[in-house]
C-alpha cells in the first residue's frame, strides 16, 4: 500500500468515524492514557494535596489538613537535623505513603487509627514500629481521612459550611445571650423594688446565705416596704419584656445541643434537595421573624428607647416584608448538597428560581457526567442547562457565589470556598468528581484533574459582592496557562532511533475524552510506520483555517501500558466537540480579561492608524532620499538571495517568487539557524544569509520569516509543489513576501 492510500484510511476514519482497512486499530480501552498522564501510574509515591484530614470538630482556622502538609508539620517539630533526623524522617514518609496505598485500597476511618495500622504495616522492626508510634502520638490534627473519591465533595463541603455556621452560632449566641441578661437584669432590678422584691425571704436571697444571721430580714422588709412602689415596671412594658425574653430562649435556630429537649428540638438545615430547603425556610419565616422582632424590642428596652406611642404599632404589624438583609443574615445558611445523580430529580427541578429568588442557601451540585453525547437533543437536565454550564449559567444570573471546580481543586480552593460559604446571599458549587461510567484505569483524582486541565470543566468563581466590575468578581483562579488555548507540559520520549525528543505537548478536551472508555469510537491508532507529516497534533490542527484542515488529520500522543508511545487520531465529531469546549473557554478567558474582544479590536484599530501615520513617513523619507541621492542606492549588497553567497550580493531585492534575506538588516539573533542550520548561515560579519535554500522545508523559510525579529526573511514561493499543508503555508508567508 502507498503512503497516499494510507493517509486515504486515516482521512476517511476522521470524517466517518469508520475504521476502513488494516492500518488503523482500535485503542486498547482502559490502559491507553494522554501521554501527559504518563508520569502519574503511581499517585502513592507522590506527596500532593490528597488525602486531606477532615477533623470532626470544626473549632479553630482551619476545617480541611492535606495529609502531606500535617506530616510536614510533625517532621519539622519531632525530626532533629542530622543522621537521626533523616532517619526518622525516612520512616515517617514510608508510613505517609502507606496510608495512601491503604486508602486508595479502599481504607477507612481516622487518622489516628490509620495511623496505628499503618504502624503494623511498615514496622516490623519493633524499633521502628515504636518510633513511629510514639510520632504519631504527636500529630496534631485528627480526624477523618478521605481520598480524592465521588464522596469528597459533600464532606468537604459539609465540613467547611459547618466551620462556617459555628462562627455565626458563636455571633450570634453571643448576640442573643447578651440581650437576654440585659432584660432580665431589666426585671430583676424591677422586682427588686417592688413589694415583692422586698418581702424578707427576697431580701435574704438578694443578700446571700454569707451574711443572713447578721440582718434581721423581718424587720429590714418593714423599714423598705413602706414607701415601695407595687410593681416598677408598668404592665405592658413587663408583658412585652417577658414576650421577647421567651421568644429569644426558645429560639430554635441556634440551639445550645446540651439546653434542646426532644420536644423542642433546633432546625436542623442541611437539606439533600432542593425543594425541602425551599420548603423549611418557607415554614420557619415567622419563626425567624418573631426572633428578629424580639432582638429589636430587647435592644429597644436595653437602652430604654422603647416608645409605646411610636413602636406599638411598628411591631403591631412587624412581618417578614421588615425583614432587611443584615436581619437575615444572623441566622443559619441552608445547605443543600444534592446527590450525584439526582440533578434530575423533579425535587430539584427549581434550584435556578431558588438561587435567583436570592435565599440564603448554599447549594452543593455535584457533576458526574461532562460529556454530552448520550444526552444531545434529549435536553432532560433538570436545571434547564447542560452541567458544563450550569455555572455559567448562574453567574449570568447575578446576585449571588459562584464556584465551579474538580474535585481535584478542592482543597486548593477551601479558602474561596469558605468566602462562598460565608457570603450574605446564595452561593452554587458546581463540583466535578469524576465519572462513574467512565471507569478507566485512572483514579478519580486523576480524572478530575483532567477534566480541569483540559479546558472540559475550568475552575472559576464569581463573587457578586467581590466589587464593581468583572475584573474583581470573576477568577479563574488555578487553571494552568490561563492566557492559552490548552493547558501544556513539556514532554519527553525516545525515538525509534533512542533519541530523546523533547517537545510541547497540550492537554486538550479530546485528551480527556481519551480517558473515557465509552468514547473509544472516537479513536484510532497509527501504527508507527505510518505515522506521515499530515498529521498534526489536535492543538494545532485546531488552529488552521477551515479549508486546511480538511487536509491534515488531528492526533493526540498516548502511551500504553508498558510506556509505549502512540499516535491516536481523532474524529470529526469530537473535534468539534473540542472546538465547542475552546469557545467556552474563550469566554470565561474574556471574563477575566484575557483576550477581551472589545480591548482588541480597539487595540487594532489603534494599531493600524499608527502603521498608516509610520507608513506616511516613511514614505515621505523615501521619497526625500531618492531626490537627494538617485545613485546611492548602487553602493553596497544590501540583500542574500537563496543560494547566493553573501558578498556577491545582488543590490536590488529579488522578485518574491525566491526566498531572500535583507542581510544589511540583520541584528543577528540567530533564531532562523535555530529552525535549520544548513539553511540559514552567517556572513563574515554575522549577518544571516540564505546558505542553501534545498537544505529545508517551505515550512522552515516561513516559520523563520515568522520568527526573525526585524521581519527581513521572505520565503518566496514553495519549490516542492507536494510539501504537505502549502496552502496554510502560503497564507502565513504573505506578510512577508
Ligand atoms: S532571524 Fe532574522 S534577525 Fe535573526 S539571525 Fe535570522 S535573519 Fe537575522
Amino acid at each position: 500500500m502507498d503512503m497516499a492510500a494510507k493517509f486515504q484510511d486515516q482521512l476517511v476514519f476522521h470524517m466517518t468515524g469508520k475504521r476502513a482497512g488494516d492500518g488503523l486499530a482500535a485503542i486498547d480501552v482502559g490502559t491507553l492514557r494522554p501521554a501527559a498522564l504518563a508520569g502519574f501510574r503511581d499517585l502513592t509515591r507522590l506527596r500532593y494535596d490528597y488525602p486531606v484530614v477532615l477533623p470532626e470538630s470544626a473549632a479553630g482556622p482551619q476545617f480541611a489538613h492535606s495529609l502531606s502538609a500535617v506530616v510536614g508539620a510533625l517532621l519539622a517539630e519531632i525530626a532533629p537535623r542530622g543522621l537521626e533526623g533523616e532517619r526518622l524522617r525516612k520512616h515517617v514518609l514510608r508510613l505517609e505513603r502507606e496510608l495512601r496505598t491503604m486508602l486508595a485500597s479502599g481504607a477507612t476511618g481516622t487518622l489516628s487509627e490509620l495511623w496505628a495500622s499503618a504502624v503494623q504495616r511498615v514496622g516490623t522492626d519493633p524499633t521502628v514500629a515504636k518510633v513511629l508510634v510514639q510520632a504519631g502520638k504527636s500529630l496534631k490534627v485528627d480526624g477523618d481521612v478521605v481520598d480524592c473519591d465521588p464522596q469528597l465533595p459533600a464532606q468537604f463541603v459539609t465540613l467547611a459550611w459547618r466551620h462556617v455556621q459555628a462562627r455565626k452560632s458563636a455571633e450570634f449566641r453571643a448576640l442573643v445571650d447578651s440581650l437576654v441578661r440585659k432584660l432580665s437584669d431589666i426585671r430583676r432590678a424591677a422586682f427588686a423594688r417592688s413589694a415583692a422584691g422586698q418581702e424578707p425571704a427576697a431580701l435574704a436571697a438578694t443578700i446571700g446565705a454569707g451574711h443572713a444571721e447578721v440582718f434581721d430580714f423581718a424587720i429590714m422588709s418593714k423599714l423598705v416596704i413602706r414607701n415601695a412602689p407595687k410593681d416598677e415596671l408598668p404592665p405592658t412594658r413587663r408583658r412585652r419584656i417577658e414576650w421577647a425574653l421567651d421568644v429569644l430562649r426558645k429560639q430554635p435556630f441556634y440551639r445550645d445541643p446540651a439546653a434542646s429537649t426532644a420536644a423542642n428540638p433546633p432546625f436542623q438545615f442541611a437539606f439533600d434537595s432542593c425543594a425541602a430547603a425551599v420548603d423549611a425556610y418557607r415554614q420557619r419565616l415567622p419563626r425567624l421573624t418573631q426572633v428578629v422582632k424580639a432582638m429589636s424590642i430587647a435592644e429597644l428596652e436595653a437602652d430604654g428607647a422603647y416608645a409605646e406611642a411610636d413602636h406599638d404599632p411598628f411591631f403591631e404589624r412587624y412581618d417578614e416584608n421588615a425583614l432587611t438583609a443584615d436581619d437575615l443574615a444572623l441566622f443559619p445558611d441552608y445547605l443543600v448538597c444534592i446527590p450525584a445523580g439526582a440533578n434530575d430529580a423533579p425535587e430539584n427541578a427549581g434550584l435556578m428560581d431558588m438561587l435567583s429568588a436570592g435565599l440564603p442557601v448554599k447549594v452543593l451540585v455535584q457533576q458526574t457526567d461532562l460529556l454530552e453525547e448520550a444526552s444531545i437533543g434529549t435536553g432532560h437536565f433538570a436545571f434547564g442547562v447542560r452541567s458544563a454550564r450550569l455555572a455559567t449559567t448562574a453567574m449570568g444570573l447575578g446576585g449571588m457565589f459562584v464556584m465551579q471546580a474538580t474535585s481535584a481543586d478542592l482543597y486548593a480552593l477551601r479558602e474561596r470556598m469558605l468566602r462562598g460559604l460565608s457570603c450574605r446571599g446564595p452561593a452554587l458549587f458546581s463540583i466535578f468528581a469524576g465519572s462513574p461510567a467512565a471507569a478507566g484505569d485512572l483514579p478519580p483524582y486523576l480524572t478530575a484533574a483532567a477534566a480541569k486541565e483540559s479546558r472540559a470543566f475550568p475552575a472559576f468563581t464569581y463573587d457578586a459582592t467581590g466589587g464593581e466590575n468583572w475584573a474583581t468578581r470573576f477568577s479563574l483562579e488555578t487553571n494552568r496557562n490561563p492566557d492559552t488555548d490548552w493547558a501544556f507540559d513539556a514532554f519527553e520520549y525516545a525515538d525509534e532511533a533512542q533519541q530523546r525528543v523533547q517537545e510541547e505537548v497540550a492537554f486538550t478536551y479530546a485528551d480527556f475524552v481519551l480517558c473515557d472508555q465509552r468514547y473509544a469510537a472516537h479513536f484510532a491508532v497509527v501504527p508507527r510506520e505510518r505515522w506521515n507529516e499530515g498529521m498534526l497534533p489536535v492543538a494545532q490542527w485546531l488552529r488552521l483555517p477551515e479549508r486546511p484542515a480538511t487536509e491534515r488529520i488531528p492526533f493526540l500522543w498516548a502511551v500504553d501500558a508498558n510506556d509505549r508511545l502512540h499516535r491516536v487520531i481523532v474524529d470529526a465529531r469530537l473535534m468539534q466537540s473540542t472546538r465547542r469546549c475552546l469557545l467556552l473557554w474563550h469566554r470565561l478567558q474574556e471574563h477575566a480579561g484575557i483576550h477581551d474582544s472589545h480591548a482588541e479590536r480597539l487595540l487594532a484599530r489603534e494599531k493600524a492608524a499608527w502603521e498608516a501615520e509610520k507608513q506616511k513617513a516613511l514614505d515621505a523619507l523615501r521619497g526625500a532620499a531618492a531626490a537627494a541621492a538617485p545613485a546611492a542606492a548602487d553602493a553596497a549588497p544590501a540583500v542574500s538571495v537563496a543560494g547566493t553567497p553573501e558578498g556577491a550580493a545582488p543590490v536590488e531585492a529579488p522578485p518574491s517568487d525566491e526566498a531572500w534575506i535583507e542581510t544589511a538588516r540583520c541584528p543577528s539573533c540567530n533564531e532562523c539557524q535555530t529552525i535549520n542550520d544548513k539553511m540559514f548561515a552567517y556572513n563574515e560579519n554575522k549577518q544571516a544569509y540564505i546558505k542553501d535554500i534545498n537544505a529545508g522545508t517551505y515550512r522552515q523559510l516561513v516559520e523563520a520569516a515568522e520568527v526573525c525579529q526585524v521581519a527581513i526573511i521572505h520565503p518566496g514561493k514553495p519549490r516542492n509543489p507536494n510539501e504537505p499543508g502549502l496552502e496554510e503555508l502560503l497564507q502565513r508567508a504573505q506578510p512577508f513576501l
